[in-house]
């Protein structure tokens, strides 16, 4: 997605040699007119799967899949993060390593928000090592739904995020690809 490309390259700030800061447009100010196209995109590219849920984790994601749910005029539900295990019976959770705050937290949705008919696309703002969407599949499989897809704003390549999820199987769709990144410069995949 070019504008998505450029509004980056403009505004984006690389902070040690990981971390991607856009907190002008989607991870503190939000640019909701911007995150319209974002989500009409992902429409665009879902549009033939029969989405019948979004999911996604907070904070970060809530943003972007509520806009993205508009389109698809479908509920979101995001998995909330909590320090301890629930022993509740009615809820479904994970574990998730936390790429940016280097902690281990569990992350659990509510048994009454996702149902074995439901075909859920997933969506996050990052994907970097896959922690965060691996922990959102096993919630769609603890559920017994289908996942039918992972839909990323941005997706740092040189992280094995990605190649971990399509191979195994997963359809991901990141709106753009960062192939390398240092201050000053940021390198995009085709
Ligand atoms: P993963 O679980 O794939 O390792 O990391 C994805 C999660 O960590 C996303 O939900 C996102 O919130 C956060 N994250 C990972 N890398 C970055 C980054 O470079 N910048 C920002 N702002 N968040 C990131």
């Amino acid at each position: 997605m070019q504008r998505l490309k450029e509004k980056i390259k403009k505004e984006g700030s690389v902070q040690g040699n990981n971390i991607l800061k856009v907190d002008n447009f989607l991870n503190h100010q939000v640019d909701v007119s911007f995150l319209n196209e974002i989500g009409r995109e992902f429409a665009r590219r879902f549009q033939d799967a029969g989405i019948s849920k979004i999911l996604t984790i907070e904070a970060s994601g809530i943003a972007v899949a509520a806009i993205t749910a508009q389109y698809f005029k479908v509920p979101v539900v995001f998995a909330k993060k909590t320090e301890s295990k629930n022993l509740d019976q009615n809820v479904y959770q994970s574990e998730v390593f936390s790429f940016t705050k280097d902690k281990t937290y569990q992350i659990m949705v509510s048994s009454k928000y996702l149902d074995k008919k439901e075909r859920i696309l997933i969506i996050d703002d990052f994907l970097a090592n896959g922690r965060a969407a691996l922990g959102l599949k096993e919630i769609v499989e603890q559920a017994g739904a289908d996942l039918v897809g992972i839909g990323i704003v941005i997706e740092k390549g040189f992280q094995p995020g990605g190649k971990i999820l399509r191979e195994a199987g997963i359809r991901v769709e990141s709106l753009a690809i960062i192939k390398t990144m240092s201050e000053g410069e940021i390198v995009f995949e085709e």
